[in-house]
């Protein structure tokens, strides 16, 4: 079985580093949990960081985390379908929001719970996932306020570099702050978070770039893998080794490069495209698409080259590896965001975790 060794100690000691050079600027740090199905190890590692709100995209893995003794306070982060709405008021400190529908729906079930919640509206300053439009943000979010008790709207929030790739910037950030100020003004009220960003935000943190006002970050990546894969960067002051993932290999032959007979597509419906190169010495490792995203297995070993994976399979070019790998072996991998996502989330892939060094 393929394993995923989550050293506790190293994603405490990123969290923390991000924590303390957030804090410099004010800024209050999430920490996102949503990559880890909600583990609650991984959650408690988060807390020992330092870090107060744990944020989480599904309902579910919240419940997991309180099953296991995790304190909130939490923060759902995706924008809640309405069929979610019981458990997140019940459950959930804080809330993100883009829908006055949605707004109006918690507004009845919180009375009808006898609770209150905290939202930040979700504002789109480019990105294009969720929030309303900067343009109508504003009367929006008005509207929003004044239908509004129990459900307490403390603040605004964009995400960035999820969908467009759009990189957080003084600009666009500085346009949150602007609509902020604004509904402010109009309304004398307070809105106290400005919610603006993820991982491609640390950037402005630490280039001392970030617009005054600015004080939350939720950050997930940063903290589990020491990337920034907005911005195509290791972040040198984090460590990218937190979780490896370790898979045996199940067969090594040498084999042609180029397939013999008609080719139609592989087992996923792609055309995969091949080169010859001749003959090559390849392992199959026993891990494949159910466990991973293929593109994001980061060979530790130097002079592999990840060529294919199918459902169970994924064939290595081990050619030119600096040491002799065979069968009964094992071989290890850094991961992008998405292969960490799914390794997490796959029951194929065995957790263990280590507090060590
Ligand atoms: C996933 C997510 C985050 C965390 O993003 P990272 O890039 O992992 O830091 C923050 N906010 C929202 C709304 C998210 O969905």
């Amino acid at each position: 079985m393929p394993r995923l060794y989550i050293n506790l100690r190293l994603i405490e000691e990123n969290a923390h580093k991000i924590l303390e050079k957030c804090s410099k600027f004010n800024v209050e740090v999430v920490g996102v949990t949503k990559v880890s199905l909600g583990d609650p190890k991984i959650a408690q590692a988060l807390k020992r960081s330092g870090i107060k709100i744990i944020g989480e995209s599904r309902i579910e893995n919240i419940l997991r985390m309180i099953e296991n003794g995790v304190e909130g306070p939490f923060m759902m982060i995706r924008i809640p379908p309405k069929d979610d709405l019981v458990k997140i008021i019940r459950w959930c400190e804080y809330v993100l929001v883009s829908e006055l529908k949605t707004v109006e729906w918690m507004e009845e079930i919180a009375r009808d719970l006898d609770k209150s919640i905290s939202a930040i509206y979700m504002i789109d300053v480019g990105d294009l996932r969720e929030g309303v439009w900067y343009k109508d943000a504003a009367e929006e979010i008005i509207r929003a306020l004044k239908i509004s008790k129990r459900v307490k709207i403390i603040g605004v929030g964009t995400n960035l570099g999820c969908y467009g790739g759009v990189l957080p910037s003084t600009t666009n950030l500085g346009m949150l702050v602007e609509i902020r100020d604004l509904i402010e003004k109009r309304l004398s009220c307070q809105l106290p978070v400005v919610s603006g960003g993820n991982t491609s935000a640390l950037k402005l943190v630490e280039e001392g770039r970030l617009p005054s006002g600015v004080n939350q970050y939720r950050v997930g990546e940063a903290i589990f893998l020491g990337t920034d894969v907005t911005n195509n960067r290791q972040i040198d002051w984090l460590t990218q080794e937190a979780i490896i993932l370790e898979a045996p290999v199940i067969e090594v032959k040498t084999k042609p490069s180029f397939p013999q007979g008609e080719t139609g597509q592989d087992a996923f419906g792609r055309k995969p495209i091949f080169i010859d190169k001749g003959m090559r010495k390849r392992a199959i490792i026993a891990l494949g698409e159910q466990d991973i995203v293929p593109s994001g297995l980061k060979p530790l070993d130097k002079g592999v080259e990840v060529i294919h994976s199918s459902s169970d399979h994924t064939i290595i070019d081990v050619t030119d590896a600096e040491r002799k790998i065979e069968v009964g072996d094992t071989m290890r991998f850094k991961l992008s965001y998405g292969a960490l996502l799914r390794a997490m989330t796959c029951p194929h892939v065995e957790k263990i975790y280590m507090q060590g060094v």
